[in-house]
């Protein structure tokens, strides 16, 4: 057999794996059942492609995206390497040069989609050819809880076990319950040898921003960006739009794009940007599978994506070839109401909103955070960084903080004395002593808490409850629109047994810098 570096040059045309790849290359090539788990644009492909060339046989390749695999199939042809595939695109043509290669046996991939398993025939035609080994790429579409659910990917186990040979399982989904999730179902509940590896994005630059205005927030970020390829991700269709046309009113090329649209005009989009220099797509979450641009030069969050996972994703698809890449995340309380409820009102089992609640919180956590970013995005996928990044802004700029232990008790007396029935605005009336109607009313500036947070303005005030809600002492009553409820986690602070730093509010530091170049 000879050594993968060998090939790597050779018919890849690369000078050095990339971090994680040769150790998953050497287990996979060694005919071990692997799980992958490797960020969108870290060189996943390598890591079946090559060990499929060290063995005999064939290696069948499932893939939920046919343009994918179709440019794969493509890529690998070129580089003079025997691949195929089989999909609903093919023309009779392909499929019988593909059936051609497989009886000789001389194909050495075989791309396959997950519909084909289904069809009669293809078992036997699998076990006839000879095949060495199965790569599942996107193996998360076996999840049934994530949004790319694949019914198809569940034969896959089956399949592993009628052709018993190794299957390696590609994702860039990190979660500890969808590789679970990835081990029962496709290994049959035997942990495979797992790799989780180059997560370390170092040229995307990280920052979060308080949506304060967030048009302009973007205006102002797109417009240091002048003619650079980016997308904005918006929660909703209708700000996709608008954000849109605010970018044309200012001279930038700019679309929108979301599932509603129809086909065609999503693949015009999806055309113009993978060719054009300088295009901004406003989009929904649609906008991104499949995105294979290596040179998207920035990525804007309008909205606080729902998770960590997703944020991580999303903000992945800037900078693929390596050089700087600019991100930035708005959010606000809004932002943390909307989510939560979003997560309430789903319709996922109780223990599946409680993760999806700490995926979010694991993602407020860090728009709070008091130290570098991606320290704490790395620490959250299991990765270790080395040190303060450098290239996020809270490495420019140290948030300043302060002993906020005393104002969030008071906060929470305020809401636990009016019941839980209220939101933020008319506690931070009570707090800072404003008589309102509504509190005159009901007796609130009676309450031992009217008045008693006179130290902080509304806006202090206001960044309180915000990272209140971030640390999730707060939630939303799913019940009663806009009130507040106490969790469970608030309970040491209210007792005295704990404390909470907080940092002064971000929309008293300076509002937007450059990104650190280093
Ligand atoms: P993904 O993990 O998202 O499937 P790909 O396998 O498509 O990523 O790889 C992303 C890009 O990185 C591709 O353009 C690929 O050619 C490139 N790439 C992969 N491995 C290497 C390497 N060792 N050296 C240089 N470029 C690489
Ligand atoms: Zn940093």
């Amino acid at each position: 057999m000879q050594d993968p570096e060998s090939y790597l040059s050779s018919v890849f045309g690369f000078e050095s794996f990339r971090p994680g790849q040769e150790e998953i290359v050497r287990a996979v090539a060694a005919g071990l059942n692997t799980l992958a788990i490797m960020p969108t644009g870290g060189g996943k492909s390598l890591c079946f492609q090559l060990p499929a060339l060290m063995q005999p046989g064939v290696t069948v390749v499932i893939s939920p995206l046919i343009a994918l695999m179709r440019d794969q199939v493509r890529g690998l042809r070129t580089a003079g390497v025997e691949a195929g595939a089989l999909t609903s695109g093919n023309t009779p043509e392909e499929t019988d040069a593909v059936w051609q290669g497989l009886e000789a046996g001389t194909l050495k991939l075989l791309y396959i989609a997950p519909e084909r398993l289904a069809a009669s025939g293809t078992e036997r035609m699998l076990k006839r050819a000879g095949v060495t080994m199965i790569a599942v790429d996107e193996a998360h579409c076996v999840s049934q809880w994530g949004h790319d659910f694949r019914p198809d990917y569940l034969r896959i186990g089956a399949l592993r076990k009628t052709l018993d040979v190794p299957l390696a399982a590609f994702t860039a989904t990190a979660d500890t319950e969808t590789r679970a999730e990835i081990v029962e179902r496709l290994f049959d509940g035997t942990q495979p040898e797992t790799f989780l590896r180059g997560f370390d994005r170092p040229n995307l630059a990280l920052a979060f921003e308080v949506k304060n205005q967030p048009r302009a927030q973007i205006l102002s970020f797109a417009a240091a960006r002048r003619g650079q390829s980016g997308i904005v991700y918006c929660g909703t269709r209708a700000k996709t739009e608008t954000i849109a046309k605010a970018l044309r009113d200012e001279g930038h090329s700019a679309c929108h794009y979301h599932a509603g649209m129809e086909a065609e005009d999503r693949r015009i989009v999806e055309t113009r940007f993978s060719r054009e220099d300088g295009l901004i797509v406003c989009a929904t979450v649609a906008f991104g599978m499949g995105v294979d641009k290596p040179d998207i030069r920035w990525v804007a969050h309008a909205d606080l994506p729902k998770s960590i996972e997703s944020y991580y994703q999303e903000i992945g698809r800037a900078g693929r070839d390596g050089a700087p890449a600019d991100t930035l995340t708005l959010y606000g309380p809004d932002d943390i109401r909307f989510r939560r409820s979003q997560i309430d009102e789903g319709l996922a089992r109780g223990d599946r909103k409680s993760a999806d609640h700490g995926r979010l919180n694991a993602l407020l956590g860090l728009a709070e955070a008091l130290g570098c970013r991606r320290q704490i995005l790395l620490g959250y996928f299991g990765e270790e960084a080395t040190g303060p990044c450098g290239n996020c802004d809270l490495c420019a700029v140290p948030p300043e903080t302060f002993d906020g232990t005393q104002p969030v008790r008071k906060a929470l007396s305020a809401i636990l004395r009016t019941g839980e029935s209220f939101g933020a605005g008319h506690l931070i009336d009570i707090l800072t002593g404003n008589a309102t109607d509504k509190v005159t009313e009901r007796g609130h500036d009676r309450l031992p808490t009217f008045g008693v947070g006179r130290e902080l303005d509304r806006r202090g005030w206001q960044a309180v409850f915000r990272q209140m809600a971030a640390h999730d002492l707060i939630r939303p009553d799913p019940d009663r629109f806009g009130a507040l409820r106490m969790t469970q986690a608030a309970r040491p602070i209210l007792k005295d047994e704990a404390t909470i730093i907080l940092r002064k509010d971000a929309l008293a530091r300076a509002p937007r810098r450059p990104a650190v170049r280093t």
